[in-house]
């Protein structure tokens, strides 16, 4: 028998809860906390001692001996450096731990080595972190020791953000007071805040430790750059949901045990499509804590992956041939009091908050397609979106028959008098129930999909944070929301009767943005044409899309609404194109090496002794037929790969001396990556001519069948 897990003890054992505070701060504190929190300002600072030494009390109490400030800079990852309790010992040598609530509240890291995509040219190095108090403090264990972690938004010096936290805070504002003013004009006056809520379901690969190492493209770049196809792929779908093996159990039941302990309500987990391919998913929460959870899952996924002998694999694309890993981003509003404005109820047709709700997020998504591409994309996601297993890069929204269905009579009669019905699902079978079938049936090749009370945005890279994704979504929702107001505010006043005046709105908004719902086959050529005739854009890659950043359109949107600036958003851009330039970089760098120190040398002491067998079988009076045909073979794809190692080494050493980031980062996608593509093709060949016990690193198939 295992041992037992008490999920109740152990759920939130390292986190510094509401429910802690509660009991350790004294009533009138814990009140205060409380306002802010949910009010927003400033903790004063008497006030902030007293929370600060509840805080450092606890996290000793349970072995703490530094902490830090946790922050999110625009590396896509987290930042933290540590700071030890100790004070200056008194005049008998003792030492007593400290921790003030000036040290809680504000942080002062150097940021002059962070990205900051300009920022820092003009304005001082100086950087900044402020406690954010809507997500709890935790304790993080690691070889260093145990530390308290308190999250963070990062800043500079005049207040830009410098980090992915500040703007998703800054939507979140947005979103929750447009949304407040539409369900006011609902009749709603409970309701004081909407919260974005979000679910991410994250999907991953485990290597065997052992022959990642063996293997510097996995070490450099995450993912495979070389790899001949393994016999077996994805093609039998016996992976997917497939029993867990005993080696992947032990490591999922480990990962569960300290998301668990982080208050990470890791909920659902199985095989993915993939062989050696896995999924996780939390319960959903506040945008905030979704975003801050999710680096927390994806760091413990590779911390815990270590004690099990594996490797996790967090790149979109780490094998080609093979399903990628995206992270579907669950997203909903739900007010204070409850209340889903995505839920549609039994009677969508009828329920006219919903439709205009739904009206304002077609608008959202058709206006600004572009800046949700964006949002989603990263070096590795390029490799997925439009490759036919992923969303396609172009955006679109799926709604299911049903609500589809709802749409069409709006926009065609104004009004909605029938439902499609879900529906039974007849089971034929006396012993077991009838199920109501789910009206939002699922099409798994829609980059936004409404799956019943959420929609989920599907484009969003493994590796990625979820934080633009959801910041952006946030952003677009908070202005259909604010213009919608607006009018319906507007026309109230002038006298025009409430109803009608939505059901107007609606009517206009659906008939504008209908050409964002599609509900066929996302990946067939014939959408690529469909949507081309539909004006959607179609954007290939993260470089391309690093543009709508900046457009007079995206500008007016995050400006109105408090959540970039001009400078901010200009400064983005350009980390987005360094950030690729380097990327590629590396990756090239990385085959450049692996050709030139482990490909090459194999190869040509193959040919060696095949050249030695040829000789010593004619000598022995025989035609070496085979022998010679092989060494001919090899021989010629040698000269290939040769050849276009120099034409990747060539590129690479131009592409450093191209000025001005985004043409670099158009140069390193338009030529340095089709350098790469054309050097892998022979060595891919070789891969399979060349006998398997010269070959010098481990093949797809060691790689994801035997883990
Ligand atoms: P799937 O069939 O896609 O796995 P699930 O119902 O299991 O759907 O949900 C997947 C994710 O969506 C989970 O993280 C879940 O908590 C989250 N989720 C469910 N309801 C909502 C909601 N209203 N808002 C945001 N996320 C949600
Ligand atoms: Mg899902």
């Amino acid at each position: 028998m295992s041992e037992m897990i008490n999920v109740e003890e152990l759920f939130a054992s390292r986190v510094f809860t509401l429910g802690k505070m509660k009991e350790k701060l004294p009533m009138q504190v814990f009140a205060e906390v409380r306002r802010v929190m949910e009010q927003g300002g400033e903790l004063p600072l008497a006030t902030a001692d007293v929370v600060a030494r509840a805080m450092k009390d606890w996290a000793v109490e349970n072995g703490a001996t530094h902490y830090t400030h946790w922050f999110q800079p625009l590396t896509g990852i987290t930042a933290e450096k540590h700071d030890a309790f100790v004070s200056h010992p008194d005049s008998e040598g003792r030492m007593l731990l400290e921790f003030s609530g000036k040290e809680l509240i504000k942080g002062e890291p150097d940021a002059s080595s962070f990205p900051s995509g300009g920022l820092r040219a003009t304005f001082e190095a100086r950087g900044y972190t402020a406690w954010d108090m809507t997500s709890p403090a935790f304790l993080k264990e690691d070889a260093t020791g145990v530390i308290l972690c308190i999250p963070t938004a990062f800043c500079s010096y005049t207040g830009e953000a410098l980090d992915k936290k500040t703007p998703l805070l800054r939507s979140m504002e947005a979103i929750s007071q447009q949304a407040l003013r539409i369900v006011r004009l609902f009749g709603d006056t409970e309701a004081t805040r909407v919260v974005a809520s979000v679910g991410a379901e994250q999907e991953y690969f485990l290597v065997d430790r052992e022959k990642y190492l063996q293997r510097e493209d996995l070490i450099f770049a995450g993912r495979t750059l070389f790899g001949a196809p393994a016999p077996k792929g994805q093609e039998l779908e016996d992976h997917y949901f497939g029993t867990i093996r005993e080696r992947i159990g032990a490591y999922m039941k480990d990962l569960n045990i300290e998301l668990w302990k982080l208050g990470v309500t890791a909920k659902t987990q199985h095989n993915e499509a993939a062989p050696a391919q896995h999924e996780l998913a939390p319960i959903y929460e506040s945008a905030n804590i979704a975003v801050d959870h999710n680096q927390l899952v994806m760091e413990t996924m590779k911390k815990v992956a270590g004690r099990h002998g594996l490797t996790c694999l967090l790149h979109e694309k780490p094998f080609a041939g093979v399903n990628g890993s995206g992270k579907h981003d669950n997203w909903s509003l739900c007010t204070d009091s409850g209340m889903n404005l995505l839920d549609p109820g039994d009677t969508p047709n009828a329920n006219v908050q919903f439709l205009l709700v739904l009206a304002c997020i077609m608008k959202a998504v058709d206006t600004h397609a572009d800046l949700l591409r964006q949002s989603a994309s990263d070096v590795g996601n390029d490799h997925r979106l439009g490759a036919n297993e992923a969303p396609p890069a172009i955006i679109s929204m799926f709604l299911g028959e049903q609500l589809d269905d709802v749409v069409k009579q709006l926009v065609e009669t104004g009004e909605a008098a029938h439902l499609i019905e879900g529906g039974k699902l007849e089971t034929g079978v006396s012993t077991l129930p009838d199920f109501k079938k789910d009206a939002t049936d699922r099409n798994r090749t829609s980059p936004f999909a409404f799956t019943g009370n959420k929609f989920e945005f599907r484009t969003v890279g493994s590796a990625d944070s979820i934080a633009s994704p959801n910041t952006t979504l946030n952003a677009i929702v908070a202005e259909a929301f604010c213009e919608a107001a607006d009018t319906l505010e507007r026309e109230v006043a002038e006298g025009k009767d409430f109803e009608l005046a939505v059901h107007d709105l609606i009517k206009e908004y659906m008939g504008r943005h209908q050409r964002i719902i599609f509900n066929g086959d996302g990946y067939s050529e014939e959408w690529v044409r469909e949507a081309q005739r539909r004006g959607l854009p179609n954007i290939r890659s993260m470089v391309e899309a690093a543009g709508t950043l900046t457009t007079d359109k995206a500008i007016r949107l995050f400006e109105k609404f408090g959540i970039f600036t001009r400078v901010e958003l200009k400064s983005r851009e350009e980390i987005l194109y360094e950030t690729y330039a380097k990327t590629i970089n590396i990756e090239a760098l990385t085959m450049i090496n692996m050709a030139n120190k482990k490909y090459i040398p194999a190869v040509v002491s193959y040919t060696k002794s095949l050249a030695d067998t040829v000789i010593a079988v004619r000598g022995a009076g025989v035609d070496p037929v085979v022998q010679t045909e092989l060494l001919r073979e090899v021989n010629l794809q040698l000269t290939a790969a040769k050849k276009a190692l120099k034409e990747l080494e060539r590129a690479t050493a131009q592409a450093g001396d191209i000025k001005g980031v985004k043409a670099q980062a158009f140069f390193y996608k338009d030529t340095v990556k089709e350098a790469m593509d054309a050097l892998r093709i022979p060595v891919d060949a070789l891969e399979m001519l060349v006998d398997k016990k010269v070959w010098p690193v481990p093949s797809y198939g060691e790689l994801i069948f035997e883990v």
